[in-house]
């Protein structure tokens, strides 16, 4: 039944790390050259023209002394490939030939798992070779250059890209995959086949799905080849063309450039959203190279959730018209549960007869960088889309408002977002904020299945502390104007739009806390700890951090990796949770309690929550639970600084300099900010 992972151990961890090279790792993703001891590259987390970024292949870490970003190799699959801890893991253990001990599958579920891995790995190659070969008839098709240069692209852009032609015939792609009868063609999306039509031969007829068209690769955030998104040249029908849903692909994960964005993104401080492949490449031309566009579907949490994991600002760019209205109040349904305090999303409407290419081209880059600051925040959308269609002069228009108003402010996640709003939707519908509450709640237990049970809270919609009600005007709420609940990585974004924050979130995982002193493999909690962490507090933080699911996101990758460290009961309570964030995003402290039904945590968990429930007042959870992290940070060091301690005294000299390490972090953290 059980399929949730345990913490991995980190005797595991460090063997991997071992076996693993630092410099392979990233010169997946960077350019490296052998400099002296040194690998050096142009550093991926802050853009620059000449190299600053070293990776030691001795110390198997990474540096860059333009940014200050440092780690390992999980660390750095963390932070540039926007991997969480786990995904990091077992992506190099894939590469190394590692089983992660993490679950207890049956051999067959393993085998089945490698088997499909394996399949993955083969479409992969499928499809990267369809991708060089189209890029030749790119250059061989003196057309489809002409069709680019007149979209304004240059040819560094249609490499950056992978841009390529599919010609024209219907079995182009024989001459590349000389078995064209080869099934992998079909389920890596490229050839059609026609069961009920046979040839002459009795086979099936089968011929390339794309033809005549531009191709644009997709890739995933790993840099492997997923499926292709095909433009038509001229006239013709249908005007873009993806590949199908295939077991690498899926359009309702995937983003389009995001590859090819990720530096962009982290410099620009912001990813913006657009509608199609042609803006994402027309963009990049123009200077805004932190475009993803989604590929013919509605915006989905998991393309939001997939964007959070290398910025906190997200700009979603329509087009005016009434089709990109309708794709807005997809993206804003999309982005509501992941709009916590700390993050800002954006809505920008082009005029109707604008995409973002031919905007700038007529008003310039400046014009359109001041377009994303202008940008309407979710706050304002949320408003007007609960607003839509309603009379506010009457009655009845503004019960519609307070009836359309209540499924995306309840999606939201708890905060001082979320209680600003409650105010302003009181204004708006003229209900004093408590009865709009109750009115909600009323209206919610109607179509809420069963609650039942102890130890269960209610959906989270509690009275916001103090009086929420008509106390913002408008001018005042901004959705990344609201203070940053907690915590060192809540840094403020509102400032840093539209210009270059380099500084700001690149230095990432092994940057702050750990990684400070962190050097090769990463220290063993699992062996430090029960006798220094204090149970009680990490009971304290497992309540709080169920209850205020959404709070995980704000907790550093050293955070994770040391909770989910802790020794049992707390440990595996972490890790499970990790694991549901991982799967689902955040939820709810009533569809956690569901998820956890019969697993062997259940009991355990439950009694904690329980705790925390019993006072129901987010504002001050979260400010407690941004204390007992600091505290348990500090036993963490503590602990490690006392067995290092005690190696040097037995004589192991090599453990000084980190011993000294631990206990700089020591004095950092009690003379850093009080939360
Ligand atoms: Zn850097």
């Amino acid at each position: 039944m059980q399929n949730t992972p345990v913490a991995i151990p980190q005797t595991f961890i460090q063997e991997l790390l071992n076996r693993v090279d630092v410099v392979d790792v990233v010169g997946r993703y960077v350019q490296l050259k052998k400099g002296g001891a040194n690998f050096m590259g142009l550093c991926p987390f802050h853009g620059e023209k000449s190299p600053s970024f070293s990776v030691s292949p001795t110390k198997q870490f990474y540096h860059c002394f333009g940014c200050g970003a440092n780690g390992n190799a999980i660390g750095f699959l963390m932070e540039h490939a926007g991997m969480s801890f786990i995904e990091a893991v077992k992506d190099l253990a894939q590469q190394t030939g590692m089983q992660v001990p993490e679950d207890d599958a049956s051999p067959q579920d393993r085998e089945r798992a490698a088997q499909q891995r394996q399949k993955q790995a083969t479409l992969n190659d499928v499809l990267e070779k369809a991708a060089h070969a189209y890029a030749k008839h790119l250059k061989a098709s003196p057309r489809a250059v002409a069709y680019l240069k007149g979209r304004g692209l240059s040819g560094e852009i249609a490499r950056t890209f992978g841009l390529g032609y599919a010609p024209e015939g219907w079995r182009s792609l024989a001459s590349v995959f000389p078995d064209y009868a080869d099934p992998l063609l079909v389920e890596s999306g490229m050839v059609i086949t026609h069961e009920d039509e046979k040839g002459q031969d009795g086979e099936a007829k089968r011929y390339d799905r794309f033809r005549d068209r531009i191709m644009f690769p997709i890739r995933n955030v790993k840099g492997e080849y997923i499926g292709f998104g095909g433009r038509v040249l001229d006239k013709g029908e249908p005007k873009y063309l993806n590949s199908p849903e295939t077991p690498v692909f899926s359009k309702g994960r995937e983003l389009y450039g995001l590859f090819e964005a990720r530096t962009a993104i982290r410099v620009a401080g912001y990813a913006l959203v657009t509608e199609g492949y042609m803006d994402v490449v027309a963009l990049a031309q123009l200077g805004f190279a932190n475009a993803v566009a989604t590929l013919g579907t509605a915006c989905t949490p998991d393309h939001v959730q997939k964007l959070f994991r290398f910025t906190d600002a997200v700009v979603f760019s329509f087009d005016g018209d009434a089709a990109g209205r309708r794709a807005a109040r997809k993206a804003l349904d999309a982005a509501l549960p992941l709009a916590t305090d700390t993050r800002s999303v954006k809505f920008l409407f082009l005029p109707s007869e604008h995409d973002p290419d031919s905007f700038i081209r007529e008003n310039g880059e400046a014009a359109f960088a001041q377009c994303v600051k202008d940008a309407v925040p979710l706050s304002r959308f949320l408003i007007e889309a609960a607003g839509a269609d309603c009379d506010l002069s009457s009655a009845e228009g503004r019960a519609r408002m307070a009836s359309q108003a209540r499924p995306l402010w309840s999606a939201l996640p708890d905060g001082a977002l979320k209680q600003q709003l409650l105010g302003e939707l009181a204004n708006g519908t003229g209900i004093g904020s408590q009865d709009l509450l109750q009115l909600w709640q009323q209206a919610g237990a109607g179509h809420r299945p069963r609650r039942a049970g102890a130890g269960e809270a209610p959906v989270r919609e509690r009275e916001p502390v103090g009086d929420g009600g008509g106390a913002f005007p408008p001018s005042e709420y901004r959705s990344s104007g609201a203070p940053p609940a907690y915590g060192a990585r809540s840094a403020s974004h509102g400032e840093a739009w539209g210009q270059s924050h380099g500084q700001g979130s690149g230095g990432g995982y092994g940057n702050k806390g750990f990684g400070k002193w962190r050097k090769g493999p990463p220290p063993p909690p699992r062996m430090l700890g029960s006798q220094r962490v204090a149970t009680s507090r990490a009971d304290r933080a497992v309540g709080l951090l169920l209850a205020n699911a959404q709070a995980w996101d704000n907790l550093s990758a050293d955070d994770h990796a040391m909770l989910a460290h802790l020794p049992p009961p707390q440990g595996p309570a972490f890790a499970w949770l990790e694991a549901q964030l991982h799967e689902h995003g955040p939820q709810p402290w009533v569809a956690l309690r569901e998820a956890l039904r019969g697993h062997e945590s259940e009991p355990y968990i439950c009694a904690q929550v329980e705790q925390v429930t019993l006072v129901n007042d987010q504002a001050s959870e979260l400010s407690e639970l941004a204390g007992i992290m600091d505290l348990l940070r500090g036993d963490t060091l503590k602990a490690l600084a006392d067995q290092l301690a005690l190696r040097v005294q037995q004589g192991d000299v090599s453990a000084y300099e980190e011993f000294k390490r631990v206990t700089d972090s020591i004095k950092a953290l009690k003379s850093g900010p009080a939360v």
